[in-house]
């Protein structure tokens, strides 16, 4: 996978995005206390209740399963929308196999104590722009108006020759994707009630490279990079003092995100994505970039234990 076609054109750019991703602290009880933790057993084979797991039943209904043994069902719910275009990006989603293709897999492998509604909608004014996951809905909301600025950004790329119009396409894509992976990971810090400490939204983007560069099936890394360059608009759009620039935030900077998951990316396979680093003409300085295989080592050894529980295989 050639992961410079898409960084290329970031060399000369010493700035970076932020999916603007304010986790809706909702007044809500700490936790779920529908004990998560014994689900299926994790060597469990996939038994995934085709639907509703209504079982076809016994006229002598057995007394109901207790809900801890009922699985979650990740799903994606499309909501129409008033805005313009929206339509058009809907179906980009629906038939890219990189999105709808990680959406079953995670479904397939998750054990959530309940179901887990990944919601792209129209949004209040407040939230516009927005993605977040909402404890006290226990949903993910993706704003239809967040994926319409990310693929007015892409647009821009494509017209301004950073990147060729199916590279855009599928840009957007996989940053969509990395943005519903950041708001899953608050989704399970919350409902599995997963101990981390640091900041919440860089443990939310280690799980969204994690999952995607560990994910075979598909070409994870790419999508990985994708998320970083939309927060690369992010950091140009403070930059030019569009947006602020906030030190205070419970997120890192734009800028810093980005090279974050390059940083990641790298440091999964130093000798496969080399192509990244400041001295190839990538976006990565070195200093930072030897550091990277460590970091990434401690992340991909910390995610398989936070979710050995709550893993089929
Ligand atoms: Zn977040």
């Amino acid at each position: 996978m050639n992961v410079s076609l898409r960084v290329g054109w970031l060399v000369a750019l010493t700035s970076a995005f932020a999916v603007g991703c304010g986790k809706r602290e909702a007044p809500t009880p700490p936790v779920p206390q529908a004990a998560p933790a014994p689900l299926v057993g994790a060597a469990e084979p996939a038994v995934k209740p085709a639907e509703p797991a209504v079982e076809p039943a016994e006229p002598e209904a057995k007394p109901a399963e207790p809900e801890a043994q009922v699985a979650g069902r990740i799903r994606v719910v499309y909501e129409a929308s008033k805005q313009p275009r929206v339509a058009r990006l809907r179906a980009k989603l629906e038939g890219a196999e990189a999105f709808t293709g990680l959406m079953t897999r995670l479904d397939a492998h998750l054990t959530l104590p309940r179901d887990l509604p990944i919601r792209f909608s129209d949004c209040d004014e407040e939230d516009q722009g927005n993605a977040y996951y909402d404890e006290e809905a226990r949903e993910i909301r993706v704003c239809w108006s967040l994926v319409r600025e990310m693929a007015r950004d892409f647009a821009r790329d494509a017209r301004e020759e950073r990147l060729d119009r199916a590279e855009a396409d599928a840009s957007l894509v996989g940053a969509t994707l990395f943005t519903v992976l950041h708001e899953l990971a608050h989704a399970l810090v919350h409902v599995l009630d997963l101990p981390i400490t640091g900041k919440e939204e860089d443990v939310a983007d280690q799980l969204a490279t994690w999952l995607l560069v560990s994910d075979s099936d598909h070409a994870g890394a790419d999508t990985a990079i994708d998320g970083a360059l939309s927060f690369l608009h992010d950091a140009e759009a403070e930059q030019q003092g569009d947006e602020e620039l906030a030190t205070w935030d419970e997120h890192s900077l734009s800028e810093q995100r980005f090279y974050n998951i390059v940083c990641w990316v790298y440091g999964s396979n130093p000798e496969g994505f080399g192509d990244l680093l400041e001295s190839a003409d990538g976006p990565l300085p070195d200093d930072r970039a030897e550091l990277c295989p460590d970091e990434w080592k401690k992340l991909a050894s910390a995610w398989p234990r936070l979710l050995k529980d709550h893993l089929r295989r």
